[in-house]
C-alpha cells in the first residue's frame, strides 16, 4: 500500500480565515527594494503571509509551501505568519 503524498504540493486555507492562499514573489517597480526577488506566500483574503525566502542554490517554493502548510495545521499559539505591511 503506497501513501500518496500528493498534499505536499499542494497549499492548506489560510490559518486565520482559511482563505486560499497562493505563492507570490516580490516585485519592485525602481529595483531599490531589498526584498525584490524573495518569495513568499500570501493568503488571497486577508494579506496575512509567511517571511520572505530568497532562492539561495534551491527552489524556495517547497519550503515556503512546507512552512505554510505546517502553520496552517497549528491549533494552538500563533502561527508564525504574518499581515502584510504595506
Ligand atoms: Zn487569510
Amino acid at each position: 500500500m503506497d501513501h500518496e503524498k500528493d498534499d505536499s504540493d499542494r497549499l492548506k486555507p489560510c490559518p486565520f480565515c482559511g482563505g486560499a492562499a497562493e505563492v507570490d514573489c516580490v516585485r519592485s517597480e525602481g529595483g531599490d527594494d531589498p526584498n525584490e526577488g524573495g518569495y513568499f506566500i500570501a493568503c488571497l483574503a486577508c494579506d496575512c503571509s509567511t517571511g520572505l525566502r530568497f532562492a539561495c542554490g534551491e527552489d524556495p517554493i517547497p519550503l515556503l509551501m512546507e512552512t505554510w502548510n505546517q502553520r496552517a495545521v497549528q491549533e494552538h499559539g500563533r502561527p508564525e505568519v504574518w499581515p502584510l505591511k504595506a
